[in-house]
């Protein structure tokens, strides 16, 4: 996978693990584990003029860390909450990690202002905290365990995790409307929560409505193609 910046390019290499490392066990891999790795997909072209070998050589950096997922049953203790990786961790290959994890946020400050405005009062007790988390968990679970399969998924398709994903991989995944993908994640993205306490009457709008918002009006569909 290859993300290009105007002055970077960042390229991703997916290895299939034999077995999955569950926690509490943990790798951790040494520059020269990377090396050695690397080594043995030199040979691989990149595109019709350069091979990873090539590309390996002029790198800036490079790290290899294991992917990892999973969603926390519990995200909660006391008045300490957790958000973000540290709740809910996705494979990186459809960029929702980041995303889900601003999203997270906006629901849990979206939830406890509506609290502080309804208690008038600055600080709430451990009970209001406790059901206020309960409730915040409660709505991002089901959403981020079905964008951890999701993503895990897609992770499975770029490493041809078996030979029926990797049939589907080479032979289907390419003869899907082009606009699929594009469907799955404007899905995803435009259920998104909102800062409920921000106006949005004058924040600029993007090609796709949110799912609250959305009106028969489909013109900028085609854009998204
Ligand atoms: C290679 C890669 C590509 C990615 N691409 C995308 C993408 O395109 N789009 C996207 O949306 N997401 C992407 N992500 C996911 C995204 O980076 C994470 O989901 C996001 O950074 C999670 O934010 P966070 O604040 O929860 O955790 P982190 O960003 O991990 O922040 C946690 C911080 O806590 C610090 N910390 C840890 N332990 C301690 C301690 N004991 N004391 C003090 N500090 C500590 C860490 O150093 C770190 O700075 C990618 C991730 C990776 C690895």
């Amino acid at each position: 996978m290859v993300i290009s910046q105007p002055d970077h390019v960042y390229t991703f290499v997916t290895f299939r693990l034999e077995e999955p490392v569950i926690w509490p066990r943990r790798t951790f891999y040494t520059a020269q584990d990377a090396e050695e790795l690397a080594e043995t997909v030199a040979s691989y072209p990149v595109c019709e003029s350069l091979l990873f070998g090539e590309l390996w050589l002029k790198r800036e950096r490079a790290s290899l860390v294991n992917v990892e997922d999973g969603v926390l049953d519990k995200w909660h203790y006391g008045r300490i909450v957790l958000a973000g990786d540290a709740a809910h961790k996705v494979t990186i290959n459809m960029g929702f990690g980041g995303n889900s994890s601003i999203e997270s946020i906006v629901a849990l400050c979206s939830q406890l202002k509506s609290e502080i405005v309804s208690h008038k009062e600055s600080s709430l007790s451990l009970s209001t905290l406790e059901r206020v988390f309960e409730s915040y968990q409660a709505k991002r679970h089901a959403p981020m365990k079905m964008i951890m399969n999701l993503s895990l998924f897609t992770t499975r398709i770029l490493t041809w995790d078996t030979p029926l994903i990797k049939l589907f991989a080479r032979w289907i995944f390419p003869w899907l409307p082009k606009r699929y993908l594009i469907d799955q994640f404007s899905k995803i993205i435009k259920g998104g929560p909102k800062l409920d306490y921000i106006g949005m009457d004058n924040f600029p709008r993007g090609r796709l409505a949110w799912e609250d918002e959305a009106t028969t009006d489909n013109s900028n569909d085609e854009d998204l193609e």
